[in-house]
């Protein structure tokens, strides 16, 4: 196995967790090992091998700041397997109180060959709680020569109690550059040859894992002689950035017809529906990064994707495309229990296409007041008034008044777009004296802005 290979034997050589290992790399340097180790974070984070680094660094012969020698007769012995002073139980087949007393009796002996008996214990989280109990007692007072190391992916399932006698050290998930890193000199080494965009595809479908990355890097590498994007998306039945792009096209363009007609397609083909709104999604929320960073931010995909992407979201605002993910992401959750997912997509999508229809989500508004804005702004509203020039030169200040009020955040009250209730029922009342003009140039905008609307104001 690849992930077995190329498994880090000293602290040097890890990558990723920077600052436990300079805690332990500290605790080298004086010798001074804690007694329990709680090591928790996400799978594939390097948990086991650094734990089985630190057991052979407490008991090698010559240690160095970087871990163990891996030369010594204690270090051989801990590699090859060859004492019983080491020992790895795996938790989730070994959870129940017997194993644990089992545990604790034979930590009670002496090491007969390294100088400290050290037990770790992989998925602790699967221990049942009478075998936490159990565990308590030893942890909380350990013989002298026993070191504990205890690995878990479910850091909320250990009790508190075991928590609280543990050094805790937390893993983070790897980051796509580190495993790119990984994968790249592993590549190298073994003379494969690679696309970079290729490893990045694997590096992102390892969600933060290396042994993940690397068990699919090992996959590909049997199957084909140099490692590409095409290998990667057949292998792991990836769909195509293009098919998300082009849906996103038509979504932005409101051409639901052809919406319609790519998602008939992808069924005819029997793709993965979950997989599409995955990367719809995805398209949304790159959109969102890009429009943000103004094109300019890096994503973790080809640069085509990255141009083609933005190129069809440059004419979008970034408020429609937060609103997109909120429909994309409620459609996510939708479809995964769905009986008709195929349907569940179809409307999404004629939704998302025709944000035109009387919609109450503040986004959808704000798109429209923009429109309304811009045609405003480019004097449309003359057809309106043509045959009083008077009302014109007002209709161009209160357009003004607006434009002010939307930039600058100022009283909302110099909105024309807000009815001033007040003076209305004041008015109504015959409490003030109406007054002509400006009544009738506030409906002929309300009239404008119905008829653009098409009535749905
Ligand atoms: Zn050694």
């Amino acid at each position: 196995m690849l992930y077995s290979t190329y498994r880090p034997q000293t602290f040097k050589e890890v990558v990723g967790q920077e600052n436990n290992i300079l805690t332990l790399k500290e605790q080298c340097k004086t010798k001074k090992f804690d007694s329990a180790y709680l090591f928790a974070g996400h799978r594939g984070t390097g948990k086991t091998t650094i734990a089985r680094i630190l057991a052979r660094t407490v008991c090698c012969e010559a240690p160095s700041e970087n871990g163990p020698c891996n030369q010594c007769k204690n270090c051989r012995s801990i590699l090859e397997g060859k004492t019983l002073d080491c020992i790895e139980m795996d938790a989730a087949s070994h959870n129940s109180i017997t194993d644990i007393k089992e545990l604790i009796v034979s930590a009670q002996y002496m090491p007969t060959i390294l100088p400290k008996k050290i037990y770790i214990i992989d998925e602790v989280h699967n221990l049942s709680a009478a075998a936490f109990d159990a565990l308590l007692k030893t942890i909380e007072e350990p013989p002298e020569h026993c070191l504990f190391i205890l690995c878990t992916t479910e850091m909320h399932k250990i009790p508190a109690t075991i928590r609280s006698r543990c050094s805790i050290y937390q893993f983070r998930t790897i980051s796509i550059d580190v495993i790119c890193g990984r994968l790249s000199s592993v590549l190298t080494e073994m003379g494969k040859q690679y696309e970079d965009d290729a490893i990045k595809l694997i590096a992102k479908q390892a969600d933060g894992s290396m042994r993940d990355a690397l068990s699919i890097t090992e996959k590909l590498m049997i199957s084909c002689e140099k490692v590409t994007v095409e290998h990667v998306m057949k292998s792991l039945c990836l769909m195509d950035s293009e098919v998300a792009l082009q849906i996103m096209r038509s979504i932005v363009n409101g051409d639901g017809r052809q919406a319609i007609l790519l998602l008939q397609r992808i069924c005819e083909e029997g793709k993965n529906l979950v997989q599409l709104v995955e990367r719809i999604l995805q398209c949304c929320t790159d959109g969102i990064v890009l429009s943000a960073s103004s094109g300019t931010a890096a994503l973790y995909n080809t640069k085509e994707y990255r141009d083609a992407l933005y190129e069809i979201i440059s004419s979008c605002q970034i408020e429609i495309l937060f609103w997109y993910v909120e429909q994309f992401s409620i459609l996510r959750e939708k479809i995964r229990n769905s009986l008709n997912p195929y349907m569940d997509v179809l409307v999404y999508l004629i939704k998302c296409c025709n944000i035109k229809l009387p919609q109450s989500d503040t986004a959808v508004l704000l798109q429209r007041i923009s429109v309304l804005e811009e045609k405003i702004l480019n004097h449309e509203c003359d057809s309106v008034h043509k045959e009083d020039s008077n009302k014109i030169e007002l209709n161009d200040n209160i357009v003004n008044d607006s434009d002010d009020s939307f930039h600058t955040g100022s009283d909302m009250d110099e909105n024309p777009f807000t009815v001033d209730t007040e003076t209305f029922e004041n008015e109504q009342a015959g409490l003030v004296p109406a007054q002509d003009v400006k009544e009738d140039t506030d409906d002929g905008i309300d009239d404008y802005i119905l008829s653009l609307l098409g009535g749905h104001l």
